[in-house]
């Protein structure tokens, strides 16, 4: 009886909000559910794939490289990073849609495509806790959500590894990130991030956030983590930047 009821309830969810394709927004048909993409779409959208930095995840065009050119000459504090899509294309109005048009619908859809690529590394790493890269206080209570958040909850629910959105906490306003370059962005994001609580108790620690650009933002949730006393932090995006090696 209550199966029946909680069956009857998610179809009328699936009426008021049907599934949609992440990168172009159309209602998608019952057989695209499963992929989480419209057939146009699937086509177009890269993927990382497997030829990527073993630091960032990012995509390289040359297999025999170990690291992309960011990697190479910045050290980063977290261990390895991995990321789904290539931000090109639709992907970009789809991270847009995500953050800032309230479709959290897609958290669901990434955190499956997440799970796809990257659920046996997930695993292999015995990842005791989920930590969302946070936004500032001020700006999530005025957006309504934050989309690293719904992402976490999303893997959280597949994966059974809690969430932790309370452990790190956004000091400052970080806006307009995007006109900065990769030093101004360092120093934009100097001690912008601070910990909470105490996370000692963590050795391995998974970060989620939405677009890793340069780096610059995993990386400093990394440090305060790391100076927390985590062991290992890991990390994982929805898009990461094209090919720049
Ligand atoms: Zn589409
Ligand atoms: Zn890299």
């Amino acid at each position: 009886m209550y199966l029946h009821i909680k069956s009857i309830i998610y179809r009328m969810l699936g009426i008021l909000y049907p599934k949609r394709c992440v990168a172009c927004d159309k209602v998608l048909l019952k057989i695209e559910k499963e992929i989480g993409f419209c057939r146009e779409c699937a086509g177009k959208i890269k993927l990382v794939g497997p030829v990527a930095c073993m630091k960032c995840g990012g995509p390289l065009l040359d297999d025999r490289k170990e690291f992309c050119n960011n990697c190479a000459q910045a050290p980063k504090a977290f261990t390895q990073g991995k990321a789904i899509y290539q931000y090109t294309g639709n992907m970009k109005n789809a991270m847009y849609r995500f953050k800032y048009g309230n479709r959290r619908c897609y958290g669901r859809t990434f955190a499956e495509h997440a799970l796809h690529y990257y659920g046996g590394w997930i695993k292999s790493k015995n990842i005791e806790v989920i930590v969302p890269v946070p936004m500032y206080e001020k700006k999530e209570k005025k957006r309504g959500y934050n989309q690293a958040t719904v992402l976490a909850k999303a893997l959280s629910d597949m994966t059974g590894i809690p969430v932790a959105d309370k452990i790190v906490r956004r000091e400052k306003e970080t806006e307009a990130m995007k006109q900065l370059n990769a030093l101004k962005r360092k120093k934009n994001l100097l001690n912008a991030f601070s910990l909470q609580k105490n996370v000692v108790q963590f050795k391995k620690v998974l970060i989620v956030d939405d677009i890793y650009t340069t780096g610059t933002t995993m990386d400093e949730v990394a440090k305060v983590l790391k100076a927390g006393g985590v062991d290992e932090v890991f990390g994982i995006s929805v898009c990461i930047g094209e090919c720049s090696d």
